[in-house]
């Protein structure tokens, strides 16, 4: 099916006809339903997929249509995506902002390794949309430099490899930092014991999409 059918809104459009895509990969015709419906979704995709446009598209349809915008309150983020790696952070984030492309949504991107003071000053008029990895979001949030009073979507990306790399602690201290009242979205490439344990405790239900 083609993305018009899928009712997201005409600058999403633009961008994705910009970007040549004809019709929707399965895990898009699969989870952008449930997503824009609101939903928590856990979805096993591999990278490849198309699972970054599957999530990354509803969000900004989501974003463009809450009317809320923390443009004007400092330092508040609206979606909170966690990556394990930096290199998923920057290609995560080339893609929200190729996606964007048509829209006013600001999107920052965050990762360890590098200096923190540049990322502080790009958090000031707060975000949209925030990729990030884990430990530099909690050092960032532990300088004053992130709140989340304003936040409506958190994404685990690759949430399998979180857990491989031992990021489970710092996931569990940044959902605590979050509202309670948030959509919720989990992709990974496959759905373990250890990966339902992490969604039972982060999103709590939520459907399952698969491709
Ligand atoms: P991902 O699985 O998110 O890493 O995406 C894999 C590649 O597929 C990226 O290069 C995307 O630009 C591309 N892609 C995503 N969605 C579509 C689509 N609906 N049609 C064609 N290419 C797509």
């Amino acid at each position: 099916i083609s993305f018009a059918e899928l009712k997201l809104a005409e600058p999403i459009l633009r961008a994705i006809d910009a970007k040549g895509y004809t019709t929707a990969s399965p895990i898009q015709q699969k989870a952008i339903p449930f997503i824009m419906a609101g939903k928590n979704v856990m979805a096993a995709a591999q990278t490849g997929t198309g699972k970054t446009a599957g999530f990354t598209l509803p969000i900004l349809h989501k974003l463009l249509t809450s009317n809320k915008s923390t443009k004007q309150a400092g330092n508040q983020v609206r979606c909170l995506i966690l990556t394990p790696t930096r290199e998923l952070a920057a290609q995560v984030a080339d893609n929200v902002a190729t996606y964007a492309q048509f829209t006013k949504i600001k999107s920052v991107v965050v990762f360890g390794g590098v200096k923190i003071n540049p990322q502080m000053q790009k958090l000031r008029g707060g975000a949209d949309i925030l990729i990030a990895t884990p430990g530099r979001l909690l050092d960032l949030y532990q300088q004053n430099a992130l709140k989340f009073d304003d936040l409506e979507v958190l994404v685990l990306d690759e949430a399998d490899r979180m857990l491989d790399m031992g990021f489970v602690r710092d996931i569990e201290k940044i959902v605590k930092l979050l509202p309670a009242q948030r959509q919720n979205l989990l992709f990974s490439a496959t759905f373990s014991a250890d990966i339902r344990q992490l969604a039972k405790q982060v999103i709590g239900p939520a459907t399952e999409v698969s491709v």
